[in-house]
């Protein structure tokens, strides 16, 4: 379930804000008709789609702890944060991701490195936290990974309409302007067993996390895929894709690299256990949870 995954001397910890039926999955998948959800109803139930057709998604990110750093990847959505076009992420005020990091036995003073798979605000809510009416830092003395084209995109679109990105205005140029970001390509090799892969589509230039040896190893996904039903069909776009064609090559190139591997998905939205392998299935693939 929430147990961590261990890579030899690697632990990887789940840390889950939110778990809930969000969204409705034909207007999440905008080109999901009636007929192909049909058809995939009886496997998607319960687990992953609830009787009204709603995508069960969990909001987490996944703590890495390698003998030399810890290092947090995505931040979910956060705390006081006007949102107000997403009533159930507006205003948020609890204490489930500090809790998750406490069990998993590290506090906000331990993470070494954020990384920011994308700059989307249920990936970026923790990055700052509010102190005396200022967004300061949440993690005292990370250094938070981001990659170039993503910052430049969104510090872009936050300069010409800030209303449009509320979350880059409180959670990510506080970060910049802290002299806390680490500007890197998204297909930076971090040290010899955390390395970023570049998984753009969903975003214009997000990575995901491979963390691990070649044998061992684990893929934290970020929003590269957001169901299991875009594995199936991995051409299915989401309603927030920047290039759903993109991010579609983007699914086809991941999963056949690792669907013969032990590699072990871990992916960020799907409902616990968020963990599994990918395998051929059809002319797509299947994922299958390991927990
Ligand atoms: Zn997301």
């Amino acid at each position: 379930m929430t147990e961590p995954i261990t890579l030899k001397d690697i632990t990887i910890h789940p840390i889950i804000e939110q778990q809930a039926a969000f969204f409705p999955a034909g207007g999440f998948f905008p080109t999901l008709d009636s007929e192909l959800l049909a058809e995939n109803r009886a496997w998607l139930q319960p687990s992953f789609l609830d009787q009204a057709d709603q995508l069960v998604l969990c909001i987490q990110g996944f703590l890495i702890k390698t003998p030399h750093h810890t290092i947090l990847v995505d931040t979910c959505v956060g705390n006081h944060k006007p949102r107000p076009t997403r009533p159930f992420w507006h205003m948020l005020d609890s204490d489930r991701f500090e809790k998750g990091l406490a069990a998993a036995g590290v506090s906000v003073g331990d993470i070494d490195y954020v990384m920011c798979t994308h700059l989307h605000t249920d990936h970026v809510g923790w990055n700052t936290r509010l102190e005396n009416g200022r967004w300061v830092p949440t993690f005292p003395k990370a250094r938070y990974i981001m990659a170039e084209r993503e910052l430049a995109h969104w510090t872009e679109r936050e300069k010409r309409n800030p209303a449009s990105v509320p979350w880059i205005t409180d959670s990510v140029l506080p970060i910049v302007e802290a002299k806390r970001v680490q500007i890197v390509k998204s297909d930076f090799a971090f040290s010899e067993v955390v390395q970023l892969i570049p998984t753009p589509g969903h975003t214009v230039d997000h990575f995901s996390v491979l963390v691990g040896r070649h044998g061992g190893d684990a893929l934290i996904t970020g929003d590269m895929i957001h169901s299991p039903l875009q594995a199936k069909y991995p051409d299915l776009g989401m309603m927030a894709d920047y290039d759903s064609a993109a991010a579609g090559r983007t699914r086809r190139q991941i999963f056949d690299r690792f669907c013969e591997d032990p590699t072990i998905i871990c992916a960020t939205h799907f409902p616990t256990p968020s963990t599994g392998r990918v395998r051929r299935w059809g002319d797509g693939y299947k994922f299958i949870a390991v927990d």
